[in-house]
């Protein structure tokens, strides 16, 4: 048997392009995934309990994309959900991201309009100009006393560096906001898969065209299968072997705690800002599921060096590093590098999405 294309990886990115050749240009696909499920880090599953989870963290919905909204609704029905993030500092509870409730509450006034949060924040911001890194970003548009509860101990947790030792495109995912609206995102589009993720990935992949090989390395097949194209969707430096030096990510180590109540905490995550916990964020998922159960699911997220491949981290060095891959990978004919870990892109869902979709546009108009 010949295919045309072999797909490595079976998240998002691999997922996508597969469906794509498959189902708009009868291109016959063999998708390899090392784990033994499909998905990527987007795949959920029933724990022991019953209790719907997500096995690498929390993966919340959201676009402001049409198109990748409507793409994906011919494989899911949908539910509503808007994710509230709560942060926890010094035992107490804030909104994140910054609000006027999280103002008031942080330095004891009563604000009542924009304008005044405004005037209250000119009072506070420092102006950092040009904007080089995270803090510069964060203190920018708060100043240093919030950027201090919020930002600065969280970030150490979660990247192992501080904010001044990031890109500003890191921070500056979370906007800051002069009213009372306390939704982590704001995108026109926010839903939950009705039936969860790994359902949509199944009928994604169910397609005559398609075959799914789980539990199995590229590395160890490719000599003996036969195709005419690569879609490479692994880390990218681990293509190269590599070559120039490992490209850091950073991983995740998930410890998940079964609760016979109604509820563990009283949002969907709670950020754990301060040093006195190890642990980043705790998440419960049955409020991003709502799933309708006595008892529930929460996870912890333990930052680590080490491990499965979760985030690039966006530094300037890492970015020369990548850049370096990248120049080998344009001297590669008939070889697509897609996604998060191939392209080496702190991407959400949806972008990575937009930008596969992307691909297989133009390769099927070349
Ligand atoms: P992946 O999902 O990583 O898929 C790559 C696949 O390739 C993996 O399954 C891997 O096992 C496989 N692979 C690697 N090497 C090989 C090999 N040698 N042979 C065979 N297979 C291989 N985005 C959002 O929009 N909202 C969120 O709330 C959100 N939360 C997140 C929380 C966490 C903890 C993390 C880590 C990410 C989150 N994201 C979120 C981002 C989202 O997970 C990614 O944008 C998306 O899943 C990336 O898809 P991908 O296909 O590029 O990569
Ligand atoms: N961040 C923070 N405090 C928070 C939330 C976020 O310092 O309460 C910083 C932190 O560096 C984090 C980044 O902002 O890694 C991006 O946050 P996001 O929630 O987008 O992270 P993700 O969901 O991708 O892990």
């Amino acid at each position: 048997m010949k295919y045309d294309y072999l797909i490595v990886g079976a998240g998002f990115a691999g997922a996508v392009m597969a469906e794509r050749l498959a189902s708009q240009s009868n291109k016959k696909v063999l998708i390899v995934e090392k784990r033994n499920h499909v998905g990527g880090n987007v795949y959920d599953v029933y724990d022991e309990h019953g209790i719907l989870i997500h096995k690498y963290g929390p993966h919340i919905f959201h676009t402001n994309s049409k198109e990748v909204f409507d793409y994906l609704s011919k494989f899911t029905e949908w539910r509503f959900y808007e994710h509230k993030v709560l942060a926890n500092y010094q035992g107490d509870h804030f909104p994140i991201p910054i609000n006027r409730i999280t103002i008031n509450k942080f330095f004891d006034l009563d604000l009542k309009t924009e304008g005044e949060v405004k005037s209250f924040l000119s009072t506070k911001i420092e102006n950092r100009f040009p904007i080089l890194n995270s803090e510069d970003i964060i203190v920018n548009q708060v100043g240093r006393e919030l950027f201090e509860a919020f930002f600065k101990n969280y970030t150490k947790k979660q990247w192992n560096l501080f904010p001044n030792e990031l890109s500003p495109s890191v921070c500056g995912r979370i906007p800051v906001r002069f009213n009372d609206d306390y939704r982590y995102f704001t995108d026109k589009y926010q839903f939950m898969p009705k039936e969860g993720y790994t359902k949509m990935f199944e009928k994604m992949l169910s397609h005559k065209n398609i075959e799914v090989a789980l539990s199995t390395d590229y590395k160890k097949i490719i000599d003996n299968t036969k195709f005419d194209k690569i879609i490479y969707t692994g880390p990218i430096d681990a293509f190269f072997d590599y070559q120039f030096g490992k490209l850091p990510y950073r991983s995740i180590r998930f410890e998940y705690e079964y609760y016979k109540k109604q509820n563990y905490q009283s949002a969907g995550q709670v950020n754990f800002v301060d040093m006195k916990e190890e642990f980043t964020r705790v998440t419960e998922y049955k409020y991003l599921t709502l799933q309708n159960t006595d008892a529930t699911t929460i996870s912890k997220e333990f930052s680590l060096q080490d491990g499965e491949p979760y985030y690039p981290i966006p530094t300037d060095m890492n970015r020369k590093l990548f850049l370096r891959y990248k120049q080998e990978a344009e001297k590669l004919k008939n070889i697509i590098f897609c996604g998060r870990l191939a392209e080496y892109q702190y991407y959400n869902m949806d972008q990575v999405i937009a930008y596969s979709l992307n691909k297989f546009r133009k390769l099927a108009n070349a």
